[in-house]
């Protein structure tokens, strides 16, 4: 008898995230939304679905989706929302919970986040509270939710005073994570992404950095193969990390490396078009770089190595010039003292000993930060 050997085998990677009974695997590999259907299959506890998505998804990639559940005998419903920030929130989530109830969604039945990492909370968040919680499953279709929001299990939905305040620990049974969906993403959404990408390598991984100078640009440009091997190596990272602590009590805030810089910037600019997340992550790791270096912490050589990569791939350095704004260090300050990662009044940073090396300190003099800052301000797009 032979057996057949799947020509692709070799091209899906599978990374396992470790956390005892809420244990799933992230498959990594292209065209995997045909075959969806048959990966869930085996991880679904009855023959129905609802499928969340949004506006811009759907037509892109939900009947691709649709036929592949259907070919294996899987029923859905779709719940297709507003694309954006916006439908993070206490009114959409109503409205889900509104539609899955009148579907009768039951709790052997499952969920189903196709689409980026909005998408990805929302319904999260929906699964972790609906019947007192119902299975859900990842399909990520943003670079940044392949490698960084599908992943951890952190679910939420934004409030009227903050981001992200309403939410869960709640991890999926399982996430697809096609490349190929990556093909019809816009440009800035995919460097938004790679901003992420470079994070894992910049806090801990110094060779994961140096092929990612070699192969950044590809990356960018669409190559598959390298696509699947910076998200297997993104995911193998940030698994790695959630193992070891699910709830952010301490390794788990290397992740935010950039986002102390980041989140004061995005609060700047009032979470607007001119400036998305991973573009704000980005000038936060660079501004995290140059406080390292002034710091003596990081040699200059290793700062000017991050500052070629991200020039390499074009992601952003420096603050967008915005009309009606003035940047301010003492501004951008004052918003990171607002941030939740503050305590007992002590600003805490992730600095670089090296490319490869993020520690996290509260052991910063503020006005090293200022100056940083102000440097950094002085010379804006
Ligand atoms: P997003 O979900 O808004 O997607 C970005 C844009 O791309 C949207 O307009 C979307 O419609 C579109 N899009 C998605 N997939 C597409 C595709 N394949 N082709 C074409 N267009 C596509 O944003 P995002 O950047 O994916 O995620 C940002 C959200 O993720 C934020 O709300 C952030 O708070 C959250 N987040 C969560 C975690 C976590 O651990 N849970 C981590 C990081 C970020
Ligand atoms: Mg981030």
């Amino acid at each position: 008898m032979t057996i057949p050997v799947s020509t692709d085998v070799s091209a899906v990677s599978r990374v396992p995230v470790s956390l005892g009974e809420r244990s799933y695997e992230i498959v990594i590999g292209d065209d995997l939304l045909s075959q969806a259907g048959t990966y869930l299959k085996p991880i679904l506890r009855s023959s129905r679905v609802a499928i969340l998505t949004d506006e811009n998804v759907a037509p892109l990639h939900l009947e691709r989706l649709t036929k592949s559940l259907g070919e294996v005998g899987i029923d859905h419903i779709s719940i297709i929302l507003p694309a954006g920030e916006s439908s993070k929130s206490l009114a959409t989530y109503e409205k889900v919970m509104d539609q899955l109830l009148e579907a009768k969604i039951q709790r052997d039945e499952a969920l189903i986040a196709l689409g980026g990492g909005v998408i990805g909370d929302l319904t999260g968040f929906a699964a972790s509270t609906l019947r007192r919680g119902i299975d859900f499953i990842q399909i990520p279709t943003t670079l940044l939710s392949q490698v960084d929001s599908s992943v951890g299990g952190k679910t939420g939905i934004n409030a009227p005073q903050g981001k992200n305040l309403i939410g869960a620990f709640y991890q999926p049974k399982l996430v697809l994570a096609d490349v190929g969906l990556l093909s019809s993403l816009p440009k800035r959404e995919l460097l938004a992404g790679y901003a992420e990408v470079v994070k894992y390598g910049l806090l801990g991984d110094f060779d994961f950095f140096g092929w990612l100078e070699a192969n950044g640009p590809a990356i960018i440009q669409g190559d598959i193969t390298a696509r699947i091997k910076a998200v297997e190596k993104s995911v193998k990272a940030k698994a790695a990390i959630v193992a070891q602590d699910e709830r952010e009590g301490g390794v788990r805030a290397l992740l935010n490396l950039g986002h102390t810089f980041g989140h004061a910037l995005e609060a700047e600019t009032g979470y607007g078009p001119y400036l998305n997340h991973g573009e704000a992550v980005a000038i936060g790791i660079i501004m995290a770089a140059e406080l390292s270096v002034k710091m003596g912490l990081l040699s200059g050589q290793e700062g000017n190595r991050i500052h070629s990569h991200f020039q390499s791939v074009g992601l952003p350095q420096k603050v967008p010039n915005i009309v009606g704004l003035s940047w301010q260090s003492d501004r951008l300050l004052d918003h990171m003292r607002q941030d939740k990662k503050v305590s007992a009044g002590k600003l805490t940073f992730i600095l670089l000993k090296a490319i490869g090396n993020a520690f996290t300190t509260q052991d910063v003099a503020v006005p090293d930060v200022l100056d940083v800052l102000t440097i950094e301000l002085s010379s804006a797009n």
